[in-house]
């Protein structure tokens, strides 16, 4: 058996096995891609130390860090089961069973997708998801967020301290956002919300020109022109292979301690499929340092 198998190859998942791996046992990783979200990404400019690298790039860069140690990496493989009895026990979609002392998931999130056309067209070409991420490349520039739940209404916000204005696009007929939140929104003077609108289509030539959505009241098509549209529709944690085994929130996220540790002794849990608030790639990279020290701990321990 591992001492420690990480299931994940993100940031968060390459972080925890170099730190297993450094303490001389025996680690493994599983991961369906390696690299994960960011091999999506084009422009990084928030990885402190680094002004600037490509999503390829930096996922290249894990792999050859991995590489340097003793690590079993089983790339394009998928987990679909965790059960934990003498070990825990994590099956592979090929049938194969790994058991390890203990296991650090860090299978990551992925943005739910508005699905309009112009969407994955422009992906990176003025359709964004991340304003942390993405915001300053929109500085003195028109945009539109879609979605105006808490991510929206925060990344709206966040926006308007950057951008020129900020068109808020909700399909329901209200906010649903934190009354806090939409308060502070409504103070803003370059903010316009639009309710009750249907995202139709995201428009452009080479990049993003502007947004076609309709009002669900009158039917009416409306078209605004601008150059970035932020879709802040929700961020789904890849957890539901794990049915009621760990502990999750209500929105699929797994419960975590300061050690990385969830409800099942042994198993840990780091990055984005964690309920920790801000999903980063330096604060991915940070917990999976955490949650294979934590499990380095119960090892020495149990
Ligand atoms: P992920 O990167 O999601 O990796 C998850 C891993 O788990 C992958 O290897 C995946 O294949 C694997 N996996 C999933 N399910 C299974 C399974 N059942 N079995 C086996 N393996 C599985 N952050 C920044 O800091 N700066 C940026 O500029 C930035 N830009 C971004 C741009 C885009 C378009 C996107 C999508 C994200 C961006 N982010 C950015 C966010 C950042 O990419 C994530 O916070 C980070 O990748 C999270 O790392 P993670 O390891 O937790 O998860």
């Amino acid at each position: 058996p591992f001492d420690v198998l990480v299931v994940g190859g993100g940031p968060s998942g390459a972080s925890a096995a170099i730190y297993a791996a450094r303490k001389g046992i025996r680690t493994g990783i599983v991961a369906d891609r390696f690299g994960g979200q960011i091999m999506d990404t084009l422009g990084i400019e928030n990885f402190i130390s680094v002004k600037y690298t490509e999503g390829p790039k930096l996922a290249a860069s894990l792999e050859e860090h991995v590489k340097e140690y003793d690590i079993d990496i089983m790339n394009s493989q998928r987990a679909k089961r965790l059960e934990k009895k003498d070990f825990v026990e994590i099956e592979l979609e090929n049938g194969a069973v790994l058991k390890s002392k203990t296991v650090i998931l860090s299978t990551g999130a992925r943005w739910r997708n508005v699905g309009v056309p112009g969407e994955a067209e422009f992906k990176n070409k003025g359709v964004a998801y991340c304003p942390h991420c993405d915001g300053p490349l929109f500085e003195g520039k028109d945009v539109a967020v879609i979605g105006g739940g808490n991510s929206g209404i925060e990344a709206a916000i966040d926006l308007a301290g950057i951008v020129k204005h900020v068109t808020v696009i909700e399909y329901a007929a209200e906010l649903k956002a934190d009354s806090v939140l939409q308060d502070r929104l409504y103070s803003l003077p370059n903010v316009t919300v639009i309710k009750n609108a249907q995202t139709k289509e995201i428009t452009g030539t080479d990049k993003v020109n502007g947004i076609t959505y309709i009002d669900r009241e009158t039917e009416e098509e409306h078209h605004v022109e601008l150059q970035g549209v932020f879709v802040q529709i929700g961020l789904v944690p890849n957890t539901d292979w794990l049915g009621d085994t760990v502990e999750r929130t209500r929105m699929g996220e797994i419960v975590v301690d300061n050690r990385g540790a969830t409800s099942i002794p042994g198993v840990f849990a780091a990055g984005d499929c964690t309920n920790s608030p801000y999903k980063q790639i330096i604060i991915s990279m940070g917990s999976g340092a955490n949650a294979a020290l934590g499990a380095f701990d119960y090892l020495i321990r149990n």
